[in-house]
Protein backbone atom coordinates (compact mmCIF):
# COMPACT_ATOMS: atom_id res chain seq x y z
CA UNK A 1 0.00 0.00 0.00
CA UNK A 2 1.12 3.66 -0.79
CA UNK A 3 -0.36 6.00 1.85
CA UNK A 4 0.12 9.89 2.32
CA UNK A 5 -0.98 11.66 5.46
CA UNK A 6 -1.26 15.21 5.17
CA UNK A 7 1.45 15.83 2.57
CA UNK A 8 2.40 19.24 2.22
CA UNK A 9 4.72 20.72 -0.75
CA UNK A 10 6.00 24.39 -0.66
CA UNK A 11 8.21 25.41 -3.46
CA UNK A 12 10.51 28.73 -3.06
CA UNK A 13 11.32 30.49 -5.72
CA UNK A 14 12.66 34.02 -5.68
CA UNK A 15 11.40 35.04 -2.34
CA UNK A 16 7.88 33.70 -3.48
CA UNK A 17 6.39 30.85 -1.90
CA UNK A 18 4.12 28.22 -3.67
CA UNK A 19 1.96 25.82 -1.73
CA UNK A 20 1.74 22.89 -4.29
CA UNK A 21 0.01 20.35 -1.73
CA UNK A 22 -1.25 21.15 1.07
CA UNK A 23 -1.67 18.31 3.09
CA UNK A 24 -2.99 15.19 0.67
CA UNK A 25 -4.09 12.15 2.45
CA UNK A 26 -4.09 9.19 0.20
CA UNK A 27 -4.14 5.47 0.15
CA UNK A 28 -3.30 3.47 -3.20
CA UNK A 29 -3.54 -0.18 -2.77
CA UNK A 30 -1.49 -3.01 -4.55
CA UNK A 31 -2.64 -3.66 -7.72
CA UNK A 32 -5.02 -0.84 -8.03
CA UNK A 33 -5.40 1.24 -11.19
CA UNK A 34 -5.69 5.06 -10.01
CA UNK A 35 -6.12 7.82 -12.12
CA UNK A 36 -5.11 11.62 -10.27
CA UNK A 37 -7.56 13.73 -11.86
CA UNK A 38 -7.64 18.10 -11.06
CA UNK A 39 -7.41 21.67 -13.22
CA UNK A 40 -3.98 22.64 -14.32
CA UNK A 41 -1.64 23.82 -11.34
CA UNK A 42 -3.32 21.86 -8.64
CA UNK A 43 -0.34 19.90 -7.38
CA UNK A 44 -0.85 16.59 -9.73
CA UNK A 45 2.77 16.10 -11.08
CA UNK A 46 4.31 17.36 -7.68
CA UNK A 47 2.25 14.22 -6.34
CA UNK A 48 3.42 11.97 -8.88
CA UNK A 49 7.32 12.94 -8.08
CA UNK A 50 6.85 12.42 -4.80
CA UNK A 51 5.00 9.26 -4.92
CA UNK A 52 7.59 8.44 -7.51
CA UNK A 53 10.18 9.32 -4.74
CA UNK A 54 11.96 12.05 -7.29
CA UNK A 55 11.02 14.73 -5.05
CA UNK A 56 10.45 14.96 -1.09
CA UNK A 57 7.77 16.84 0.67
CA UNK A 58 8.07 19.54 2.66
CA UNK A 59 5.91 18.02 5.32
CA UNK A 60 3.36 14.98 5.98
CA UNK A 61 4.30 11.48 6.15
CA UNK A 62 5.11 8.91 3.06
CA UNK A 63 4.52 5.30 3.52
CA UNK A 64 6.24 3.09 0.50
CA UNK A 65 4.75 -0.17 0.35
CA UNK A 66 5.39 -0.81 4.25
CA UNK A 67 8.30 1.89 4.68
CA UNK A 68 8.54 5.34 5.82
CA UNK A 69 10.25 7.31 3.24
CA UNK A 70 11.76 9.70 5.59
CA UNK A 71 13.23 7.31 7.02
CA UNK A 72 14.99 5.75 4.36
CA UNK A 73 18.45 6.96 2.97
CA UNK A 74 19.17 8.32 -0.30
CA UNK A 75 20.70 5.62 -1.50
CA UNK A 76 17.57 3.45 -0.53
CA UNK A 77 15.06 5.68 -2.40
CA UNK A 78 17.40 5.37 -5.38
CA UNK A 79 17.50 1.90 -5.21
CA UNK A 80 13.74 1.82 -5.06
CA UNK A 81 13.29 4.44 -7.74
CA UNK A 82 15.58 2.10 -10.31
CA UNK A 83 14.05 -1.62 -9.25
CA UNK A 84 10.66 -0.77 -8.24
CA UNK A 85 9.33 2.07 -10.11
CA UNK A 86 8.89 2.80 -13.98
CA UNK A 87 8.00 6.29 -14.86
CA UNK A 88 5.76 7.24 -17.87
CA UNK A 89 5.85 11.19 -19.54
CA UNK A 90 3.35 13.09 -21.62
CA UNK A 91 6.92 14.11 -23.19
CA UNK A 92 8.52 10.47 -23.80
CA UNK A 93 11.76 11.98 -22.06
CA UNK A 94 13.68 9.17 -24.38
CA UNK A 95 17.24 9.96 -25.12
CA UNK A 96 17.40 10.89 -28.74
CA UNK A 97 20.93 10.30 -29.20
CA UNK A 98 20.57 6.42 -28.12
CA UNK A 99 18.50 3.57 -30.63
CA UNK A 100 15.21 2.29 -29.37
CA UNK A 101 17.05 -0.96 -27.93
CA UNK A 102 19.49 1.51 -25.70
CA UNK A 103 16.94 3.97 -24.05
CA UNK A 104 14.68 0.55 -22.83
CA UNK A 105 18.44 -0.83 -21.58
CA UNK A 106 18.94 2.26 -19.60
CA UNK A 107 17.49 0.87 -16.22
CA UNK A 108 19.16 -2.48 -16.38
CA UNK A 109 22.28 -0.62 -16.94
CA UNK A 110 21.69 1.27 -14.06
CA UNK A 111 21.04 -2.12 -11.61
CA UNK A 112 24.22 -3.30 -13.11
CA UNK A 113 22.58 -6.39 -15.03
CA UNK A 114 24.60 -8.52 -16.72
CA UNK A 115 24.71 -7.88 -20.55
CA UNK A 116 23.21 -11.13 -21.82
CA UNK A 117 20.18 -10.89 -19.48
CA UNK A 118 20.02 -7.35 -20.17
CA UNK A 119 19.83 -8.16 -24.09
CA UNK A 120 16.63 -11.36 -23.38
CA UNK A 121 15.25 -8.00 -21.00
CA UNK A 122 15.04 -5.61 -23.35
CA UNK A 123 13.65 -7.84 -26.54
CA UNK A 124 10.67 -8.96 -24.04
CA UNK A 125 10.19 -5.71 -23.20
CA UNK A 126 10.39 -4.36 -27.23
CA UNK A 127 8.26 -7.63 -27.82
CA UNK A 128 5.65 -7.01 -25.57
CA UNK A 129 5.11 -3.18 -27.07
CA UNK A 130 5.17 -4.42 -30.17
CA UNK A 131 8.16 -2.48 -31.17
CA UNK A 132 11.18 -5.54 -32.50
CA UNK A 133 11.31 -3.66 -35.58
CA UNK A 134 12.05 -0.48 -34.56
CA UNK A 135 14.72 -1.85 -31.92
CA UNK A 136 17.96 -0.18 -33.98
CA UNK A 137 15.77 3.01 -34.84
CA UNK A 138 16.58 6.57 -32.95
CA UNK A 139 13.52 8.28 -31.51
CA UNK A 140 12.84 11.15 -34.27
CA UNK A 141 12.85 8.20 -36.72
CA UNK A 142 9.29 7.21 -34.75
CA UNK A 143 6.14 8.20 -34.42
CA UNK A 144 4.62 9.54 -30.77
CA UNK A 145 2.96 6.84 -30.36
CA UNK A 146 6.32 4.42 -31.03
CA UNK A 147 8.07 7.06 -28.88
CA UNK A 148 5.46 6.27 -26.17
CA UNK A 149 5.31 2.35 -25.84
CA UNK A 150 9.46 2.77 -25.95
CA UNK A 151 9.32 4.51 -23.19
CA UNK A 152 7.04 2.18 -21.67
CA UNK A 153 8.76 -0.98 -22.67
CA UNK A 154 11.80 1.49 -20.47
CA UNK A 155 9.53 1.54 -17.40
CA UNK A 156 8.82 -1.75 -17.43
CA UNK A 157 12.64 -3.44 -18.23
CA UNK A 158 13.25 -4.41 -14.73
CA UNK A 159 9.63 -5.48 -13.97
CA UNK A 160 8.69 -2.64 -10.97
CA UNK A 161 5.82 -2.96 -8.85
CA UNK A 162 4.53 0.74 -9.81
CA UNK A 163 4.09 2.02 -13.10
CA UNK A 164 3.98 6.38 -12.55
CA UNK A 165 2.13 7.89 -15.65
CA UNK A 166 1.72 11.57 -15.47
CA UNK A 167 -0.78 13.03 -18.71
CA UNK A 168 0.30 9.44 -20.80
CA UNK A 169 -1.55 10.18 -24.11
CA UNK A 170 -1.14 14.01 -23.38
CA UNK A 171 0.64 14.13 -26.86
CA UNK A 172 -0.63 11.37 -28.66
CA UNK A 173 -4.09 10.94 -31.26
CA UNK A 174 -6.85 8.94 -29.73
CA UNK A 175 -5.74 6.02 -31.88
CA UNK A 176 -2.42 5.58 -30.38
CA UNK A 177 -3.43 6.82 -27.03
CA UNK A 178 -6.09 4.39 -26.83
CA UNK A 179 -3.31 2.18 -27.74
CA UNK A 180 -1.36 3.47 -24.95
CA UNK A 181 -4.55 3.00 -22.54
CA UNK A 182 -4.66 -0.91 -23.46
CA UNK A 183 -0.79 -1.53 -22.67
CA UNK A 184 -1.27 0.35 -18.94
CA UNK A 185 -4.17 -1.70 -18.55
CA UNK A 186 -2.63 -4.95 -19.48
CA UNK A 187 0.53 -4.00 -17.14
CA UNK A 188 -2.16 -3.97 -14.38
CA UNK A 189 -4.04 -6.44 -15.32
CA UNK A 190 -0.67 -8.36 -15.19
CA UNK A 191 -0.36 -7.36 -11.59
CA UNK A 192 1.58 -3.78 -11.70
CA UNK A 193 0.10 -1.00 -9.56
CA UNK A 194 -0.37 1.82 -11.72
CA UNK A 195 -1.16 5.44 -10.66
CA UNK A 196 -1.72 8.02 -13.83
CA UNK A 197 -2.35 11.72 -13.76
CA UNK A 198 -4.75 12.72 -17.08
CA UNK A 199 -7.12 15.33 -18.29
CA UNK A 200 -8.98 13.00 -19.96
CA UNK A 201 -12.34 11.32 -18.69
CA UNK A 202 -11.75 8.91 -21.15
CA UNK A 203 -8.25 7.24 -19.79
CA UNK A 204 -9.47 8.00 -16.41
CA UNK A 205 -12.42 5.30 -17.46
CA UNK A 206 -9.57 2.69 -17.24
CA UNK A 207 -8.90 3.51 -14.12
CA UNK A 208 -10.80 1.41 -10.56
CA UNK A 209 -10.55 4.56 -8.63
CA UNK A 210 -10.58 8.40 -9.40
CA UNK A 211 -8.75 10.34 -6.83
CA UNK A 212 -9.31 14.42 -7.72
CA UNK A 213 -7.30 17.18 -6.21
CA UNK A 214 -7.62 20.63 -6.03
CA UNK A 215 -5.61 23.67 -4.80
CA UNK A 216 -3.36 20.89 -3.09
CA UNK A 217 -5.79 19.04 -1.11
CA UNK A 218 -7.90 15.39 -2.24
CA UNK A 219 -11.65 16.84 -2.82
CA UNK A 220 -13.81 13.98 -3.23
CA UNK A 221 -12.74 10.29 -4.28
CA UNK A 222 -15.15 9.00 -7.35
CA UNK A 223 -15.52 5.38 -7.33
CA UNK A 224 -16.51 3.23 -10.38
CA UNK A 225 -17.13 -0.11 -11.49
P1 LIG B 1 -0.31 20.09 -12.20
O1 LIG B 1 0.55 18.93 -12.56
O2 LIG B 1 -1.54 19.72 -11.45
O3 LIG B 1 -0.64 20.95 -13.39
P2 LIG B 1 2.03 20.95 -10.69
O4 LIG B 1 2.15 19.89 -9.64
O5 LIG B 1 2.97 20.89 -11.82
O6 LIG B 1 0.51 21.03 -11.19
O7 LIG B 1 2.22 22.37 -9.99
C1 LIG B 1 1.52 22.76 -8.81
C2 LIG B 1 1.97 24.17 -8.41
O8 LIG B 1 3.32 24.15 -7.98
C3 LIG B 1 1.88 25.17 -9.56
O9 LIG B 1 1.51 26.42 -9.03
C4 LIG B 1 3.32 25.21 -10.07
O10 LIG B 1 3.60 26.45 -10.66
C5 LIG B 1 4.11 24.99 -8.80
N1 LIG B 1 5.39 24.31 -9.06
C6 LIG B 1 5.54 23.05 -9.53
N2 LIG B 1 6.85 22.72 -9.62
C7 LIG B 1 7.53 23.79 -9.16
C8 LIG B 1 8.93 24.08 -8.98
N3 LIG B 1 9.87 23.17 -9.27
N4 LIG B 1 9.27 25.29 -8.49
C9 LIG B 1 8.33 26.20 -8.18
N5 LIG B 1 7.01 26.01 -8.32
C10 LIG B 1 6.60 24.82 -8.80
MG1 LIG C 1 1.28 18.27 -14.41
Amino acid sequence: MLRTTNLQKVFTTEEIETTALNGVNMEIKEGEFVAIMGPSGCGKSTLLNIVGLLDNPSDGNYDFFGTEVAKMTERQRSQLRKGSIGFVFQSFNLIDELTVFENVELPLLYLKVPADERKRKVDAALERMSMMHRRNHFPQQLSGGQQQRTAIARAVVATPKLILADEPTGNLDSKNGEEVMNLLKQLNDAGTTVVMVTHSPYDAGFAHRIINIFDGRVVTENFHI
